[in-house]
């Protein structure tokens, strides 16, 4: 049986993600932007909190991590690059690493570029990839400490799951990231359907997360710095993939 998902709106415009294996009755979170609505949703399910798992340091994703370890008792696993700034880790995760929620195994995804020990979780039997502030809906994150190059090959590690997969990723910046998109994909009627779609998703007052890789694959510019008409669109029509991907980054930043 596939895990469940509940998408959980934190602080302004963050998620929290629960998963629960109906068999086992284990429940994990990933990220803890704060622990209120983490806290309601457990309680709402009646679910039990056996894991948090970290993507990354930022305060956003991680400070109500002590109070929920505080009431539940679940164990805290994050990379074990980030072990020295991140809230004490129960496990500290590699890429070789894997570990199971319930019946169903995960693997560690290095992801560098937006900080250097973003890591990702994929659950390939549920089809369920968190991504945090790496792939994000229509954008990925700002490159505070990696570089472009690293941020472009932690891109593609994703780029190459099963485009079914669910991305679930941490901010809801849809809206604005898909109207940066437009800049440099102009010509792309897969993404003014979904610049459509997303408006009447926020007019409603929805989630525009997750989404899944395929959708990503047609409008998120970072996937897509490989296609002549992006090439042309950033007047790079024949620099290399990652020196594209730099651009549009670099634009993004300005716009
Ligand atoms: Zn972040
Ligand atoms: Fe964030």
């Amino acid at each position: 049986m596939p895990l469940e998902l509940v998408t959980i709106p934190c602080l302004a415009d963050n998620y929290a993600y629960l998963i629960h294996d109906p068999e086992t009755g284990e429940t994990a979170v990933v990220d803890v932007p704060e622990p209120g609505p983490i806290l309601a949703a457990l309680n709402a399910h009646q679910w039990r909190l056996t894991d948090i798992l970290i993507t990354h340091h930022h305060d956003d994703h991680i400070q109500g991590v002590e109070t929920l370890r505080t009431a539940t008792g679940a164990m805290v696993l994050g990379a074990a690059a980030d072990a020295h700034r991140l809230p004490r880790l129960d496990l500290a995760l590699t890429e070789a690493s894997s570990f199971s929620i319930g019946q169903e195994f995960a693997q560690v995804i290095d992801v560098p570029g937006h900080t250097l020990g973003h890591i990702a979780f994929y659950f390939p039997q549920s089809g369920l990839a968190f991504t945090a502030d790496s792939l994000m809906a229509g954008g990925c994150g700002r490159l505070f400490e990696g570089t472009a190059r690293q941020m472009h090959a932690s891109l593609q590690k994703l780029a190459a799951l099963p485009p079914e997969t669910l991305i679930c990723s941490g901010h809801e910046y849809t809206t604005s990231n898909l109207r940066f998109a437009a800049t440099v994909d102009p010509d792309n009627p897969a993404l003014q359907a979904r610049i459509t779609d997303t408006a009447a998703k926020r007019a409603k007052g929805q989630p525009t997360v997750p989404s899944t890789l395929a959708t990503e694959l047609a409008t998120n510019p970072y996937l897509r710095a490989h296609l002549p008409a992006l090439k042309a669109a950033v007047g790079l029509p024949k620099a290399d993939d990652a020196t594209v991907f730099a651009e549009i980054r670099a634009r993004k930043d300005k716009f």
